[in-house]
């Protein structure tokens, strides 16, 4: 079916504004966009669907633990990543199946209120996989830790077993295998995990805080007490630790190739970024995470200075108030007002389709069918992406589905 929208403004999610654009879609595939002015009068003949606000393509949460969302409230905010671990194993050893399964439920219906189409979940049992794939596209990234080189081969081995019993009957998420972070995962089950991945979208918490930094040079700082109380002295003693910070560390491993979605850079220094541009790898900002758990925020100076893509995730609800990847922007936004909310907007859209491998997804291009997402009511004179980002009351409503394909 032909559809022909009409809107105050178009934000298609490359980061550039149209005001009073027009979008035409087929059957949800976008056929044309542009200004209203050339758009309305070389399809005349269609319906014209008047949007009064803003249109913009359905959201993408590039990073998420939608299995954890049963985790809510459970954590310590602001006592640093080791107290918070900790808490969350504690937590997550006592959680019955049925309240985790509601949980994910629940977390769902919030996405979907929230106009997300894409997901980028990362999972150690793959529970919350056949119910993400009956309400989004997306990867879900099979997630490995193993300090210990011969439990984490042997881990990877088992993966594509427990993906076969696990595989929805769908195609809508593909299933990549991936690494935890380079302070919990031998970087030689990196390397295997990089094999068995190939071309795939592949992902990685990089450089989120000061624990990993420390570890990950010398072995020092607060993880190496914290696996030593889980019986991992001997596994801690035999990790060969990396002598340099997390970003030249992943680089050396392979980790800094196109698509690549890197996680956090939270504790990521302006003098370590060079070259990561250039590598084709996409940042992946979580910033309510990284306030909820370290009190602080992602560079985002740098990275913008640097030239990096970046892409938006929320992390777990054990972190973040919400899988509303938009709210992640707000949240950078109300604390960086000179960076241009269209940025911002574009790293929700189309920035974190491409952290997730899902071209299709993301922007208003011609053959890309991204969802259709309105918010009514801009006042007039006001900057569409600011407005948005500032606006708290404005309801989105998703006017037309997704209907990607990879
Ligand atoms: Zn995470």
């Amino acid at each position: 079916m032909m559809r022909l929208l009409h809107a105050d403004a178009l934000l298609p999610g490359d980061g550039t504004t149209v005001l009073d654009g027009a979008l035409l879609l087929d059957a949800g595939v976008v056929r044309a966009v542009g200004r209203a002015a050339d758009v309305l009068p070389a399809h005349a003949g269609v319906v014209v669907e008047r949007v009064r606000g803003v249109v913009f393509p359905g959201l993408c949460n590039a990073h998420t633990h939608v299995e954890l969302s049963g985790m809510r409230g459970r954590t310590p905010p602001g006592a640093g990543f080791v107290p918070w671990l900790e808490a969350l194993q504690r937590a997550r050893a006592e959680e019955l199946e049925e309240e985790r399964d509601a949980a994910i439920d629940a977390a769902i219906a919030g996405m979907r209120e929230a106009c997300v189409v894409g997901v980028g979940e990362v999972s150690n049992g793959l529970s919350a996989w056949s119910r993400i794939s009956r309400a989004f596209f997306g990867t879900i990234w099979h997630e490995v830790f193993a300090l210990d080189r011969a439990r984490g081969l042997e881990q990877v081995e088992r993966l594509s077993a427990t993906r076969d019993a696990m595989a929805p009957g769908n195609a809508n998420v593909r299933w990549v295998p991936a690494p935890h972070a380079l302070y919990s995962t031998h970087p030689d089950v990196i390397r295997r995990l990089l094999e068995l991945a190939g071309d795939a979208p592949i992902t990685i918490h990089l450089a989120e805080h000061a624990a990993e930094r420390a570890f990950v040079k010398d072995k020092s700082g607060p993880l190496g007490g914290f696996y030593a109380s889980r019986g991992l002295g001997e596994a801690t003693a035999a990790f060969p630790a990396a002598g340099t910070h997390p970003i030249a560390a992943a680089r050396a491993l392979g980790l800094l190739r196109p698509g690549a979605a890197l996680v956090h850079l939270a504790d990521a220094r302006p003098e370590e970024l060079d070259g990561l541009a250039e590598s084709g790898a996409i940042v992946v900002l979580c910033p309510r995470s990284n306030l909820t758990i370290e009190t602080r925020l992602p560079p985002l100076h740098a990275l913008r200075a640097a030239g990096v893509r970046l892409a938006l995730g929320t992390d777990s609800l054990a972190s973040s108030p919400s899988l509303d990847p938009l709210a992640e922007a707000r949240a950078l936004f109300e604390r960086n007002p000179d960076v241009p909310a269209v940025e911002l907007i574009a790293a929700a859209t189309w920035g974190s389709a491409q952290a997730i491998g899902w071209p299709s997804l993301g922007r208003f291009a011609v053959g890309a069918s991204p969802g259709v997402v309105a918010s009514e009511g801009l006042p007039s004179g006001v900057d569409p992406s600011a407005w948005l980002l500032r606006t708290r009351t404005a309801p989105r409503r998703l006017l037309v589905p997704a209907g990607g394909s990879s």
